[in-house]
């Protein structure tokens, strides 16, 4: 059996996470966690009876463990957990085998540390946390001999492409995009966009931070650190090519000339199946890619002047150390503004950029500075915004 820890349960990779789950009798949850959404936390345990649940939000934790109190048909109640220490319970559960990491941002970080620690093999969604601790994640992956399986759509597929081959065998990586709902706009275009606008994303379903990211192509940005730290190569060795229709994954390159390729429909299902059943490919329900549908696939270079969020996550990766926290920090808070319409869309690149000129480096950054530098970013954005700085 497959026992299986959740956390981000309530989001698009969360519930598809459990849609798998539905669909293979040898797999159990046997902890979720989420920041507030209890409503379908509830729903979630009565389905699934996991033995701990974890509710960020210490009211929302009290509020869910009283009205399951008053629920009588269910015969086994979980745990209810709040906070940090909470995320890090339900990661590091003994009953645990794997942990999906799905919660959105840094507040990953420590859960998935701890669940390395811990001897937890991980599904890997939470990009914020190899971006900003690659440093600290991958040396442990080695040495507590867990496996990092990527979830991303991108790096599963150049997982799978790389499958079998020789490290030294791998000359670069492709990493496709969308290009989102604005490739082809020019910068002056953007200037009005709201915030409904950039949440339409023309091939993906997913949630409304990594959204507003793949309209920025922020998104693309982190992908390719993390994509540096989960394949260990450099970030001259990354190529992101615009492929419009997203059916090429991404690709990889080898020595020889050689170009692998995973294809596919868009559905996020494939990545999480294959990182819960990897070396194993299991049978998926769903629509498969009709080649005489299909009419073409395109590809385009990315426009580094209406997109600067891509090159400025570039210059974050190749400075190191603590500046791409500083990247991931000033998206995460600028991407919050914009959502609650506080700036407009283009101060999110302009924002990210300001904090980075901003920045005195820090070459190794601990855990601790690591999270200390988040803070000091959200501050200074904070500060700007009301005029002090
Ligand atoms: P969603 O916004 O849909 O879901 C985020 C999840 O994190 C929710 O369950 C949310 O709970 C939970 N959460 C938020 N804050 C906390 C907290 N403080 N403590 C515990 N849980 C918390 O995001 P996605 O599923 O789209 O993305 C999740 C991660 O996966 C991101 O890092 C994203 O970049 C990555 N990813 C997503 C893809 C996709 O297709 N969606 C594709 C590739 C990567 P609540 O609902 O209660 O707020
Ligand atoms: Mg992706």
């Amino acid at each position: 059996m497959k026992q299986i820890a959740i956390l981000g349960s309530t989001g698009s990779i969360g519930t598809q996470t459990l849609e798998v789950v539905r669909n293979n009798e040898d797999m159990c949850v046997v902890s979720l966690a989420a920041g507030s959404n209890i409503v379908l936390l509830e729903q979630q345990i009565e389905e699934f009876c996991p033995k701990v649940v974890c509710v960020y939000q210490e009211q929302k934790a009290l509020e869910l463990e009283k009205k399951l109190q008053g629920r009588s048909d269910l015969s086994e109640k979980p745990e209810i957990l709040s906070g940090m220490d909470g995320l890090i319970a339900c990661a590091t559960l003994s009953e645990a085998t794997i942990v999906v990491a799905a919660v959105v941002g840094m507040i990953g970080i420590r859960p998935v540390i701890e669940a390395i620690k811990a001897g937890k093999d991980i599904a890997f969604a939470n990009k914020e946390t190899l971006v900003t601790a690659g440093h600290i994640i991958m040396p442990m992956i080695k040495q507590y001999g867990v496996k990092l399986l990527p979830v991303d759509s991108e790096h599963a597929a150049i997982f799978q492409c790389l499958n079998g081959e020789p490290h030294g065998a791998l000359k670069k990586i492709l990493l496709t995009a969308s290009g989102g709902p604005f490739r082809g706009k020019t910068r002056q275009e953007l200037a009005n966009v709201q915030v409904e606008d950039a949440l339409k994303h023309p091939n993906w379903s997913m949630g409304r931070k990594i959204t507003i990211d793949s309209s920025t192509m922020v998104n693309k940005g982190l992908e390719v650190i993390e994509a540096k730290w989960l394949f260990d190569v450099s970030l001259e060795q990354i190529q992101v090519v615009i492929q419009p229709q997203s059916i090429i994954h991404s690709m990889v390159e080898f020595a020889d000339g050689a170009v692998m390729a995973q294809l596919g429909t868009p559905d996020m299902k494939l990545p999480i199946q294959y990182a819960l059943c990897y070396p194993e490919r299991r049978n998926l329900p769903g629509d498969r890619l009709d080649f005489w549908k299909m009419q073409e696939i395109t590809f385009q270079k990315p426009d580094p002047d209406t997109f600067r969020g891509l090159q400025l996550a570039y210059d974050a990766g190749k400075i190191g150390g603590s500046m791409p926290t500083v990247l991931n920090a000033a998206n995460e808070k600028a991407v919050a503004l914009f959502l609650d319409r506080k700036i407009s869309y283009l101060e999110i690149p302009e924002t990210i950029e300001w904090c980075m000129e901003h920045h005195n480096l820090i070459e190794a950054p601990s855990l601790d500075e690591i999270l200390e530098t988040e803070q000091q970013v959200y501050r200074q954005i904070e500060e700007r915004l009301n005029g002090s700085l």
